[in-house]
């Protein structure tokens, strides 16, 4: 791991692809949670329910690239999928560490459910546990935790890109000597150059302010909270549960939120688009979920098992709209 302080690359993918979406059980359209989000090569994986490696297989992503499993907490529906996950991991050979990230309680568990039926090879399994606020910095980007309301100990996670530089002047930087070229390049990466004549020019000088990078927010289960507001805020994607419609009374008597209150949620983020997941298996069609979200936050959307999104840089979000709605459709299961 190394310090945040590295700026997130001006072109590096996000793809959020939703391999399972359903409440507590599975069911014959959707399995228990677990949300990938492939950044560049890597997948981080949040929440491991029973058969996501079975998801994996129908998906386009390869298990064998994820790099770090956050748990929001310890309900069988959410994690029961590592020990199946790990164990095929160990048979294709994996070498590379694998981190697991989750609650207070995760580790024990964890140690056993990852020791389950462990026969051959082996690679690292480093597992920490969180509480909220508590943040693991990565190369370009943080996962921050934040608090959640739940029957049980419960954590949001939200993943936030570090800002990227501004935007390169290239008009000044020709004033000031610079040739086009290598150095260019360095000056853009935010690396002062030192030109022929000893004149040095630094990136200050040549690029716009900041850019923020692209934030993804996922809630687990909850009831609407203020932790939710706060790791949402400003955020380009919330993925929040919305276990039932508001006609059910006891949704947060259970722990659970309805779509409606994501929706409020959202609305209240500011958030660019809202997912709504961890749909209970009483709903067959999700329908009704979303269209009372959506009177309230015009951008929500239903998160189906294998739903595909390309989150955007910030700037970029409005510049090809009919390819985002492209890559929206629901792929279909190919295995
Ligand atoms: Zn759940
Ligand atoms: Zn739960």
């Amino acid at each position: 791991m190394e310090g945040p302080c590295n700026p997130a690359p001006m072109h590096e993918s996000m793809e959020i692809v939703f391999l399972g979406t359903s409440a507590s059980w599975p069911t014959a359209e959707r399995n228990v949670p677990a949300v990938a989000v492939k950044r560049g090569s890597e997948i981080l994986l949040f929440d491991c329910g029973e058969g996501t490696q079975r998801q994996f297989q129908k998906s386009k992503l390869s298990y064998m690239q994820v790099d770090k499993i956050f748990l929001t907490h310890l309900h069988a529906d959410h994690f029961l999928g590592v020990t199946g996950l790990v164990q095929t991991m160990r048979m294709n050979e994996r070498t590379e560490p694998l981190h697991l990230y989750g609650p207070p309680g995760t580790k024990e568990l964890m140690e056993m459910l990852t020791s389950i039926g462990k026969s051959r090879g082996g690679f690292q399994i480093r597992i920490r546990e969180m509480t909220p606020g508590d943040e693991v910095a990565f190369k370009d980007y943080v996962v921050r935790a934040y608090e959640m309301r739940h029957t049980t100990y419960a954590l949001g996670y939200a993943l936030i890109e570090n800002d990227r530089p501004g935007r390169f002047n290239k008009e000044r930087a020709l004033e000031l000597g610079v040739p086009e070229g290598r150095m260019f390049g360095a000056l853009q990466r935010g690396e002062s150059v030192t030109l022929k004549d000893g004149r040095v020019v630094t990136p200050e000088e040549v690029l716009g302010p900041a850019r923020r990078g692209r934030k993804v927010c996922y809630t687990g289960d909850t009831v609407p909270c203020e932790g939710v507001v706060e790791m949402a805020t400003g955020a380009d994607v919330l993925i929040h549960e919305a276990t039932y419609a508001s006609d059910f009374k006891d949704a947060n008597l259970y722990g659970h939120s309805t779509s409606q209150q994501a929706a409020f949620m959202a609305h209240r983020a500011g958030v660019g688009r809202l997912f709504l997941t961890h749909i209970s298996p009483r709903y067959t069609n999700a329908k009704v979920l979303v269209d009372e979200a959506r009177k309230l936050f015009p951008e929500s959307h239903e998160a189906r098992d294998f739903l595909e999104f390309v989150v955007k840089f910030p700037q970029d979000a409005d510049a090809a709209p009919a390819a985002e709605a492209a890559t929206e459709a629901a792929k279909p299961p190919t295995g």
